[in-house]
């Protein structure tokens, strides 16, 4: 592959529709040259087509051009020189004479280096930049096609810039630059796809990027779109928020295989960075040939902002948006979004009230369901075998802790099941509640064994099962470190303790139970179990859970 592009014809490798991986370095002095080298034979053998050279404070250094002429002769990759003023994020502050001799260095390089990058607003300044920049390009040390072409860039760090369609028009028709390139900080998921409409309609080879935690999309579906190059950071920096390591970009969203075909899904919750989904989903995806991939969506927590991101996903056609996991606080709006749009709902998540998964329906119709229901159930009958027992929930007594979302599928899916239920919760109005619902029939599902009790009354009583449906316990959360049962509570090894908690893996809870002998089973093999559900209502099979990511 060759990772260059002519501007009249576009390289070979580009128009074939190959998104290059650019490995951003920065080298701000002389003496960090032979690392900077290091570095970038390290990004080649993990697979990055082309290194950036950050040289913004080289020119500071005494020796800055014959070091940035070091550095473009021995990149062991095609690269691009950039000195990235301030006003743009970067941190060169110094005069255009002297970028203007900078670039000179990098252009007397044998070869010289593969692009320039100048910024769209240096370009038109009163000092002829871009007439300056094109004619050191072409005078550079390589014959005419190894000339250096320009990236014409504009940046934003702080959100979606005014005039973004005319700047980025304006960098299409000049004819001396070669590549068009403009990175904005995402507000919300919308900004992915404004730059995915770029990338759609552009006039050349085009770099559309959004940083931060939401315009992660942005940079993993650029091959999806035609985008000339993602950017990879090699530290834990970057040289803009959100960048992933080559490694990440390669084994974990598996880049070179994302395609125009490529279905995208999301899980959608507020917070959603901390979510393990992407990582379960991506590595089933990857495992069973499924050409998708699963991005973590924060969306606030009010119905209004849920509606408007899935209408945006959803509307947007060339995205290919299949189908969303739905965590905190979104699971009532899943439902009523679905419920609003026509879409189908089984009977269980109907009753149950919230939905964890949404999908699409061979008709085309959006369908919801809750997965967290064959969760609770498959893992806690799997762990009720395993101490012994038939795995059959019928006529067992299981206390519920919590009346929350996981609450609600816990209780319905046990009971369903046949299992005599008690709801206890901090807030005991909640639990009632719960147990008034599924107390009575609901059209020709029948009334529930659920009942609710103060959390304190739990004392001294035996269950067959207890499931810990509350965050307490929960790692960062308010509750870090504690444990949600009452004291009293009879366990032996005949009782099976479920913490519905994934973080840490062994809560309080769960240690105070194995103490007493009991069955424990954490909450990961719940979230595996859910999440392989889910994968199923998407794609029609089950997924190959020896690819599961380790805890
Ligand atoms: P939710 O709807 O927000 O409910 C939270 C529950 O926790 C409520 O019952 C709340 O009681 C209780 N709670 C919170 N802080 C408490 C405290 N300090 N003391 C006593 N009770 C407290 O959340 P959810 O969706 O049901 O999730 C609950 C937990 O299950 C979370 O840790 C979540 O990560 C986990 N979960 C795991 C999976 C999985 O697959 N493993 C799936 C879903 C959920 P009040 O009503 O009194 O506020």
């Amino acid at each position: 592959m060759r990772a260059v592009c002519d501007d009249s014809s576009a390289c070979v490798a580009y128009s074939c529709g190959v998104t290059f991986i650019a490995v951003a370095i920065p080298v701000s002095r002389t003496d960090a040259v032979s690392r900077a080298l290091e570095s970038a034979q390290i990004a080649k053998s993990q697979g990055a087509d082309l290194v950036e050279w950050r040289v913004d404070t080289l020119a500071e250094d005494p020796s800055g051009s014959a070091t940035l002429i070091r550095l473009v002769q021995e990149s062991p990759l095609p690269c691009i020189v950039t000195l990235r003023t301030e006003s743009e994020g970067g941190a060169f502050s110094g005069s255009d004479d002297e970028r203007i001799e900078m670039w000179r260095a990098a252009c007397a390089a044998v070869p010289p280096p593969a692009y320039i990058d100048i910024e769209l607003a240096t370009y038109h300044r009163r000092v002829p930049m871009g007439d300056s920049a094109r004619d050191i390009a072409r005078f550079s040390s390589g014959s005419k096609l190894d000339a250096p072409r320009i990236i014409l860039s504009f940046h934003d760090f702080h959100g979606r810039p005014a005039g973004l369609s005319s700047r980025v028009a304006e960098m299409w028709s000049d004819p001396g630059s070669a590549i068009a390139k403009v990175v904005w900080m995402a507000r919300t998921p919308r900004d992915n796809i404004e730059a995915f409409e770029l990338l759609a309609s552009r006039a050349k080879p085009t770099i559309a990027l959004c940083m931060g935690e939401h315009g992660l999309m942005s940079r993993i579906l650029a091959p999806k779109f035609g985008g000339f190059l993602t950017y990879a950071r090699m530290d834990d920096h970057g040289t803009a928020p959100g960048q992933p390591t080559t490694e990440e970009l390669l084994r974990d969203w598996g880049f070179r295989s994302i395609n125009r075909s490529t279905k995208v899904y999301g899980i959608l919750a507020y917070p959603a960075s901390h979510s393990r989904s992407p990582e379960i989903h991506n590595r089933w995806f990857l495992a069973a040939n499924v050409n998708a991939r699963l991005f973590a969506i924060s969306v606030a927590p009010l119905w209004e902002s849920f509606k408007a991101t899935m209408l945006e996903l959803f509307g947007h056609e060339p995205l290919d948006f299949c189908g969303a996991a739905v965590s905190m606080p979104h699971k009532e709006n899943a439902l009523r979004f679905v419920e609003e749009s026509g879409g189908v709902i089984d009977q269980s998540t109907q009753r149950i009230g919230a939905a964890n998964t949404i999908g699409r329906a061979a008709d085309g119709r959006l369908f919801a369901r809750n997965t967290d229901v064959d969760g609770v159930v498959e893992v806690l009958s799997s762990a009720m075998r395993s101490s012994g027992g038939d795995g059959d929930l019928r006529g067992k007594r299981v206390a519920i802790l919590g009346a929350g979302g996981a609450a609600r599928a816990a209780a319905f899916g046990v009971a369903n099941r046949g299992a005599s239920v008690v709801i206890a919760n901090r807030t005991a109005s909640k639990a009632t509640q719960i147990a008034e619902e599924f107390a009575v029939a609901c059209g020709d599902a029948p009334a529930l064994d659920v009942t609710a009790k103060a959390m304190s009354a739990l004392a001294k009583e035996r269950f067959d099962v207890i499931v810990n449906c509350t965050s307490v316990g929960m790692e960062g959360g308010s509750a870090e470190g504690q444990n949600p049962l009452p004291e009293g509570v009879v366990l032996d090894e005949r009782s099976v303790v479920m913490d519905a908690v994934y973080a840490p893996a062994q809560t309080a809870l769960l240690r105070h139970a194995s103490q007493r002998g009991a069955k424990c089973v954490g909450g990961w093999e719940m979230l595996i179990a859910q999440a392989a559900h889910q994968f199923e209502a998407w794609t029609g099979s089950r997924p190959p859970t020896d690819a599961a990511p380790a805890r």
